[in-house]
């Protein structure tokens, strides 16, 4: 029997239960136990977050700081997150069951986007234009916007958020935080470390709950000017909608249905890894999972059988221990959810080749990793986003059809290609309209390089130096000694 543990929200540097007094729960998805209870926060808890962020950009110590000593915050914090990973690791793997070796990894990456935005923050100039208005100086400043609302997913809570937190703070606003209702530890904890670094009160403000009860209101909150979200269809459009009424700013990162392209002149070895690694790792339960499997017809059997040989040899079971390759899915809900697309695969007559049913791993929520082949892609199971271990396997006649196939779809968040041609891998990646192209690689990405999608997978870009300019405004000042107007009726 786990012990129960508590945790509270953080408002204006405070850590407090939410004001209706209500709760939820977070579930073990390894020991389908609940383990932790969070506050049930709604609208008066985002008002209150909500009035602290705007309070501390509109005056205080934060609003007073230089982007020097800004970033300077953000390396303290990145130390302290260091120290910290282990702890924060855990209670990821606690909330969403994936791979502690894969939450660690993350945990330990985080602090290169607080470093590499904190060293950004005082490297932001503005520009003097050469007007062509004589007797004025013209020049343009990069100012912060205000109040951003960071809305999360469970998968990886930590990483996605701090790909927001970073360059938003770096830039200068106030952030309000609303996690995954099934992963909220974590970012309670960060928000520990951010005390802890010395960030003033309503910098940060977290705060727990659903979406339409907390997520909503923070979107549609009139002292919000931007809001990064990332996680599913419906989600996203609510959150485009909400926005649009307010004019406000937005950055969608949405699901996809990647494909991963495996040509016959590929090194077959590194192929099958990264078809697996596409996935099979954490449960498919990727945005940019490699889910739809396009490959040549000229190696399709021999292909498939050894990536069902790899894969037999996958070991499911307890996140944490070092010896699992394929953790439980994070929700019951969500478990349900994939095991009725295996349902919906076999309907549509896609044929079973490894897996296809619930795992014998109690009383976690284990699905055997599943290989369909036989797919077109009209089928559902090539169309839509299934968030979990199954790969529909297609077959494909040359680069002209590789490419045709991988771009009829709805998303374009991301696609693989493995091929030996110097010539296919130079002039593929401009035919894919996708946001990421990895060439014999898969599942990378970096504070370096920006990610983001095209069609429903979203719209704008994270990560790389542009980045930071989503959270920056430019401001132009003319500015000149009292002239006299000759004609006040007329623009200059
Ligand atoms: P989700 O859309 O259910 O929830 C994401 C967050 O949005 C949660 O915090 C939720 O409470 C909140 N939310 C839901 N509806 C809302 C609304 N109407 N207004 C405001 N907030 C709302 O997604 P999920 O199930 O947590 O995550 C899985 C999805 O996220 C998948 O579709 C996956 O592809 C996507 N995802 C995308 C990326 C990316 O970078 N493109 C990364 C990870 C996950």
């Amino acid at each position: 029997m786990t012990t129960l543990q508590t945790f509270e929200m953080l408002i204006d540097g405070e850590w407090r239960p939410s004001l209706s007094g209500r709760w939820f729960e977070s579930v073990d998805p390894y020991t389908a136990q609940t383990w932790a209870r969070l506050p049930r926060g709604d609208a008066a808890d985002i008002d209150r977050a909500v009035q602290a962020a705007h309070a501390a950009f509109e005056s205080g110590p934060w609003a007073d700081m230089t982007p020097s000593d800004r970033g300077l915050l953000l390396y303290r914090l990145a130390d302290l997150i260091e120290a910290d990973a282990e702890h924060l690791a855990d209670l990821e793997v606690r909330d969403n069951g994936k791979l502690m070796v894969e939450m660690l990894g993350q945990m330990r990456y985080l602090p290169r986007w607080f470093r590499y935005y904190g060293g950004l923050a005082d490297k932001i100039e503005g520009v003097v234009t050469p007007i062509d208005k004589p007797g004025l100086l013209h020049y343009v400043t990069y100012e912060p916007l205000g109040v951003v609302a960071a809305i999360t997913p469970w998968n990886s809570p930590l990483l996605l958020t701090v790909w927001k937190l970073a360059p938003a703070l770096a830039a200068g606003n106030t952030v309000v935080v609303k996690p995954s209702e099934h992963a909220s530890a974590s970012m309670l904890a960060l928000g520990r470390l951010f005390e802890k670094a010395g960030f003033p009160p309503g910098v940060l403000n977290v705060v727990t709950g659903f979406g339409p009860e907390v997520g909503e209101p923070l979107v549609a909150h009139a002292l919000v000017a931007r809001v990064a979200f990332t996680g599913g269809d419906a989600g996203g459009r609510a959150v485009y909608e909400s926005a649009a009424r307010g004019l406000k700013r937005v950055s969608l990162e949405l699901g996809g249905k990647s494909p991963n392209i495996v040509f016959a002149d590929a090194d077959l070895d590194a192929a099958v890894r990264g078809v697996v690694s596409g996935i099979f790792a954490a449960s498919g339960q990727t945005c940019m999972a490699g889910s739809r499997l396009l490959i040549e017809s000229s190696i399709h059997d021999a292909f498939v059988e050894r990536l069902v040989d790899f894969m037999r040899g996958a070991r499911l079971g307890d996140p944490r221990s070092a010896d699992t390759d394929v953790g439980p899915i994070a929700t019951e809900a969500q478990f349900q959810k994939v095991l009725r697309y295996i349902d919906i695969a076999r309907a549509e007559g896609a044929q079973c080749v490894l897996g296809g049913r619930r795992a014998e791993i109690q009383p976690g929520w284990f699905v055997e990793p599943t290989i369909f082949i036989g797919v077109t892609n009209s089928m559902r199971i090539a169309r839509e986003e299934v968030f979990g271990p199954i790969l529909s396997v297609l077959r494909f006649d040359g680069e002209d059809e590789a490419v045709a196939m991988a771009n009829d779809t709805d998303y374009g968040l991301a696609a693989g290609v493995w091929t030996s041609s110097l010539a296919r891998a130079t002039r593929i990646p401009r035919r894919l309209k996708v946001g990421t192209v990895w060439i014999n690689a898969y599942r990378v990405v970096s504070y370096l390089a920006p990610f983001g999608g095209v069609k429903a997978s979203g719209i704008g870009r994270e990560n790389g130096a542009a980045a930071i300019m989503e959270y920056l405004e430019a401001k132009s000042v003319f500015m000149g000694a009292p002239q006299i107007v000759v004609n006040p009726f007329t623009l200059r």
